[in-house]
């Protein structure tokens, strides 16, 4: 039995849409986890090991990848992703202004400087039309985030970058499995990273991915990787730090964990696609909801199931972002699993507002480097998706079915009925 769009909210001490302890957990640990994970225990290598680096070749084969390299998360990947495309000290490197911070952070961590571009609104990916002024002559690529699992629109990205002879680092972390025009991400620029962290759509508790065709990207990023050495740690070592290096390897418990889960990706990520359909499908037309966009040539993996409200239907446009939080918590009142994921846009943040990411103001200090503004002004699309958006991640994972989309639908549905009474 579904509640009535017309009982009472449940803020209000009504009946709620989705029943408790029908959502269930992400993600849905079986048999194969657990036997990858003893097994991995029971053999001698607990560091980078066997299972890390099976990972990393299941993982480039299911992605259509050449080269893979298997991290302890997707920053560690992002930043090997920076080195590898040869970003350093008051090099710019574009990224959208809207993300998650280490979409951003990666470039500071090799001393080069991030150049923010406002974002889409519809897509809520970097806005193509607006990418080509915000390269300098001291532009060395670009950071394509493809968010909520929605690759972002790589053919006019990639044209002003052979344009201007820069490379596109894909931050694929929340987007394993999507497609632009047929093909993978994270095999259409010169290298990309994904993530394992927990919430991720594969989940190995944390980790991550390097992934490239490029030989010569795969020497740098390999560098980076582990301690500046040429060699990985099965090779024959001469233990030599030819390079600046950090230590990003994936332990091998992560490496088990990651592969079993890869072995059940393709299920849960069709999963995720019904349920988005469904919900889509029951949500169309609901008066002040602007529903995710899955433009023509795109498919979605629905990482985040995005919804925003239309502040201008509402009435509320003075205060979108009370207003929005009070429709966030009536829901979540009805027990539709959802959270504000991203409240601030990168420009906004202290670590790149304040200039001074190393001390004395490096990188930004750097004599090479160019005056860059981070004025919030400059991005208007992505400050209203910040004011307007709440976002749904585990109803649309697997196992979750028909019936808890339905019931989360029936709560979104409920509270916009009543939204005159926030
Ligand atoms: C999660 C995420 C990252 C970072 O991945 P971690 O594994 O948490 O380091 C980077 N970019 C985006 C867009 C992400 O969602």
């Amino acid at each position: 039995m579904s509640v009535q769009t017309t009982s009472p909210l449940a803020l209000h001490g009504g009946p709620k849409a989705v029943p408790s302890g029908l959502l269930r957990d992400w993600p849905e640990i079986d048999e194969t986890d657990r036997r990858m994970v003893l097994a991995s225990l029971e053999q001698p290598n607990h560091a980078y090991g066997p299972n890390s680096q099976a990972f990393q070749a299941e993982f480039a084969a299911w992605n259509g990848n050449k080269h893979a390299i298997a991290t302890n998360s997707g920053t560690a990947a992002l930043h090997m992703a920076v080195v590898a495309c040869g970003c350093g000290t008051a090099d710019e490197v574009i990224v959208a202004a809207y993300s998650w911070s280490s979409s951003a952070t990666c470039i500071l961590h090799h001393g080069a400087i991030p150049v923010f571009v406002d974002i889409d609104f519809e897509t809520m990916n970097l806005d193509p039309a607006r990418l080509e002024a915000a390269v300098s002559p001291r532009t060395k690529a670009i950071v394509a985030v493809h968010l909520h699992g929605l690759s972002a629109d790589m053919d006019p990205i990639l044209a002003v970058a052979r344009k201007h002879g820069l490379k596109v680092i894909e931050d694929a972390c929340q987007a394993h499995g999507a497609l632009y025009k047929g093909r993978k991400v994270g095999t259409l620029g010169h290298c990309a990273a994904f993530s394992f962290n927990q919430n991720k759509c594969l989940c190995a508790g944390e980790g991550g991915m390097f992934v490239t065709d490029d030989d010569e990207a795969l020497a740098r990023a390999r560098q980076l990787w582990s301690f500046g050495e040429t060699r990985a740690p099965q090779e024959d070592r001469d233990y030599h730090a030819y390079a600046l290096g950090w230590m990003y390897r994936m332990p091998d418990l992560t490496g088990a964990l990651g592969r079993a889960q890869l072995a059940k990706l393709d299920r849960n990520l069709a999963r995720q696609r019904e349920n988005a359909a469904r919900l889509s499908a029951r949500l169309r037309g609901a008066p002040g909801l602007i529903l995710p966009a899955e433009p023509q040539g795109c498919t979605h993996n629905w990482y985040n199931y995005t919804l925003r409200f239309d502040m201008k239907y509402f009435g509320r446009e003075e205060q979108p972002r009370a207003f929005r939080d009070k429709l966030k918590a009536a829901m979540v009142a009805e027990g539709v699993q959802t959270s504000v994921w991203q409240n601030f846009i990168l420009p906004e943040m202290t670590v790149f507002r304040a200039q001074n990411g190393f001390g004395a103001g490096h990188p930004w200090s750097h004599p090479l480097a160019r005056k860059i503004s981070y004025d919030p002004a400059q991005y208007p699309q992505a400050r209203r998706h910040t004011e307007t958006h709440t976002g749904m991640t585990v109803p649309l994972r697997y196992p979750n079915g028909d019936e808890v989309v339905d019931r989360t639908a029936d709560g979104i549905l409920k509270v916009l009925e009543h939204a005159d009474e926030l």
